[in-house]
Parts: structure tokens; sequence; C-alpha cells
């Protein structure tokens, strides 16, 4: 059963869910301004009502239907990141129902860089919230075949390819002119540091969100070859080799690497190893989404 974008937005416009690529990841999306059709998200992902949504828009103009503030600063970042993974937190309006954002007087927006989605949203014509289409506290999906494995028939799929960019948004919080960076992505800190400097705003103070992003199977952490625990398991490695049963080479570059990482964990924890290794790649601002999507899988 293949999906038309028109038929998706009709879904949406009825209050219905459907999943869409973008270029992090798919999402799990409805009208943002129906919260019977948000409410319909928590419960298919059995994600607690605590965890506040992003929003996806598909220009400046609809981001500015939902918050309150639209600072010079929201605006230099919009200009050079969107569309792109980058997730800006303003001031909502009261038009965003409660339980998009969790109770939370911000709001989460971003105009996400895939054509499918871009069209999706604009033929739905209303802002459409999305958290990443799988169940809570499991892998995100970066091929329409993740997200079946996920839901199977219970979620309509809009197909668009696997996720170029391949994890989720950069987050940042934007409050009195000063930035927030609430979970890091492929967008650094300093690049946006850099922006925000060229735009004339204060430092930011990072902070982080404990959320895991995890597969089945037990994943480890390992920093060489040798602290691979035995040789039954599935190794991911970049630098060295080591001796296991299964061994998947990664790219050298953080780009190519992300893309690549999800589908990877998803194969493996298909396999049913009794663990995943992963090499660590190194302690380096390119890496640090990447890092940080590692720590939160392994720490289950
Ligand atoms: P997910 O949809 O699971 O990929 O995660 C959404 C991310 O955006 C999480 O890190 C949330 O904490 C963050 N987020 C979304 N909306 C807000 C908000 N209003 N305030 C703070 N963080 C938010
Ligand atoms: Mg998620």
């Amino acid at each position: 059963m293949s999906l038309s974008i028109k038929e998706a937005a009709e879904i949406l416009r009825n209050g219905g869910l459907v999943a869409f690529p973008t270029e992090t990841v798919y999402g799990l999306g409805a009208n943002a301004l129906d919260p019977a059709a948000v409410q319909k998200i928590f419960e298919m992902k059995g994600r607690p009502e605590t965890s506040p949504l992003i929003v996806h828009v598909a220009s400046v103009e609809m981001a500015r239907t939902i918050v309150a503030e639209w600072p010079p600063l929201a605006e230099e970042l919009a200009r050079q990141w969107w569309p792109g993974p980058l997730t800006l937190v303003l001031p909502k309006k009261s038009v965003v129902p409660d339980i998009v954002t969790a109770g939370l007087p911000t709001v989460g927006v971003r105009m996400p860089n895939h054509p499918v989605a871009l069209e999706l949203i604009e033929e739905a014509g209303v802002p459409v919230a999305a958290p990443s289409a799988n169940r809570f506290t499991g892998l995100s999906p970066t091929t329409a075949d993740h997200v079946r494995a996920a839901f199977g028939d219970a979620v309509p799929v809009l197909e668009g390819g696997p996720c170029a960019v391949g994890i989720e948004s950069t987050v940042v919080a934007i409050e009195g002119g000063k930035l927030k960076l609430l979970r890091p992505g492929m967008i650094s800190l300093g690049e946006i540091e850099q922006a925000a400097a060229q735009a004339g705003a204060s430092h930011p103070a990072p902070g982080m969100h404990e959320k895991h992003y995890s597969p089945r199977t037990r994943l480890i952490l390992v920093r060489s070859a040798s602290e691979l625990p035995d040789r039954t398991g599935a190794y991911v490695w970049r630098v060295a080799l080591g001796p296991v049963a299964r061994a998947v080479r990664m790219p050298l570059d953080a780009e190519p690497y992300a893309a690549q990482l999800y589908r990877v964990l998803h194969q493996l924890d298909a396999e049913n190893w009794p663990w995943i290794a992963v090499e660590m790649p190194p302690d380096a601002p390119d890496w640090s989404a990447i890092r940080d999507r590692l720590q939160r899988a392994a720490g289950r």
C-alpha cells in the first residue's frame, strides 16, 4: 500500500496519524493544533505526556503562527539553517495545545529539509507535531521499513528513502535573547554560537535531557577492540577491527557515520546478537551528537 502526499495530508487534516520522512529521522505526525490528534501520537508510541513534541512547519511564516515571539536571533538561525536539522524552542502562542508542549509555555519548532515533509505540511496547511516514529525509548527509524517494523499496519507511512542526516535535530532554546543547548545534533553548538555572536546575542549555557535511543540488544561502548567482552557479538568499528562473530565497518567521518548509525543498529538488533559493541568515536566537536546518542543507547 503506497500512500500519496495528498492522501497523507487528508489524514492529518482529519485528525489521524501519518509517518513521514525528514532528513533527520522518520516522524510520527499529527495536526499540532488538534489536541485529540496529538494525543494519538503519545498513545501509539507509548510515550509519557511529560515529553514535549517538536512542531514541524513548512516556512518561517508558519512558525510565526505558533510562537509568541520571533526574536532577531531566531530569524538569523532560521535564515542560516532552515530548512534543516535545527529545532528552536520559543514561547508558544495559545493556539498550541498544552499536550504538544507537555504543559510548558514554550514550543519546539523546526522546518525539515526533506521535500516530502515540506510538501506534506504545505498540503495539510497546518503545523505538524511529530516525534520520531518508533515506540518510546526505541531506536529512531531512518527508513520507512523501520517504521513498519515498529507499528505494522497501525500507521500509514509516506516513503522518502533513507534519512540523509540520520540522527535527531539539534535543539536550542532562545530565552531573553540567550541560547541554551537542549540536545546536541549535527549542527554544533559552536556553529550556532558563531551565528548568534554575529547576530549580537550573548553566550549559551548548555543543558541536556536524559533520554534513550536504544536497541533491545545490550549495547556497549568500547574504546578499542581489546575491550570486547568475547567473540560472540557484533562489533561496530571505525578504526580497529576486532575478533567477533559479526563486524560492521563505519565511515571515518562524522556526517556519513551519523547517516548510517541507526540503520546499522536496527539491522544488528534484528539479528539477535548477545551484545552489540560500538567503538567509541573521538571526543571531538564533530562527533558530540553521535557520542551523545551512543551514550544514551548504552545507558539503559
Ligand atoms: P523527540 O521528539 O523525541 O526527538 O524529542 C524532542 C526533543 O525536543 C526533546 O529533546 C525535547 O526535550 C525537546 N523539546 C521539544 N519541545 C520542547 C520545549 N517546549 N521545551 C524544551 N524542550 C523541548
Ligand atoms: Mg525519539
